[in-house]
């Protein structure tokens, strides 16, 4: 029989839309953060992962490209990549990457920095994005977290893209920064209900 399907098996829909607004207005990228607070939530109020099970439309979109569309070469995912610390390694790296970028936001805020219309990607790339952002429609300090976050969230989607095509579907699920941080706090929690 036919799984019935939900809403949220569409969510993969949401992903690509997500990342084709960020090429007409950054500022939809802040769009990006319920991907940043809500598994949080879900982890620390319901103390379960239905988000990633549910709710990820990047989940879904590698799922998709991966499985239905066989973009993957279906090898086994290496054994590293899941080990506790290549995942809790690349977990303290990204959010490094993430605390950097709000201080950067912050020196713009603060007017130690001018605003810059770049993407950077893989954390070294300088992509010029100028074209999605007209100069003083917002605060600069809320266009440079829109440059910022977008730069991140797109790094962090070819990264999966290529894990994709060279290991499994969902080979980016085994180190996500936000799968480790909502596995660690459901585990904190079903720990502390025994
Ligand atoms: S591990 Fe990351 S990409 Fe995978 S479903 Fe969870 S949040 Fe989404």
């Amino acid at each position: 029989m036919k799984k019935k399907k939900h809403w949220y098996d569409y969510l993969w829909i949401w992903a690509i839309l997500y990342f084709a607004l960020g090429f007409f207005s950054i500022l939809f990228a802040w769009f990006g953060m319920i991907d940043f607070l809500l598994p949080l939530g879900i982890a620390i109020f319901g103390g379960n992962k239905f988000f990633c099970n549910h709710l990820c439309g990047r989940g879904q979109l590698f799922s998709k490209l991966g499985g239905d569309l066989k973009c993957s070469r279906n090898k086994p995912t290496p054994r590293w990549m899941s080990s506790k610390w290549f995942r809790y390694g690349f977990l303290i790296f990204f959010l490094t990457m993430f605390g950097n970028m709000v201080f950067q936001t912050y020196l713009v805020g603060a007017g130690a920095s001018s605003l810059r219309e770049i993407i950077k990607l893989f954390w070294t790339f300088r992509v010029p994005w100028g074209w999605t952002y007209t100069a003083g429609t917002v605060a600069d300090w809320v266009a440079q977290f829109s440059f910022g976050l977008y730069s991140l969230m797109l790094t962090s989607l070819l990264l999966g893209l290529i894990v994709m095509v060279l290991y499994k579907p969902r080979t980016w699920c085994t180190f996500c920064p936000m799968g480790t941080m909502t596995q660690g706090i459901c585990k904190l929690k079903n720990n502390e209900k025994k």
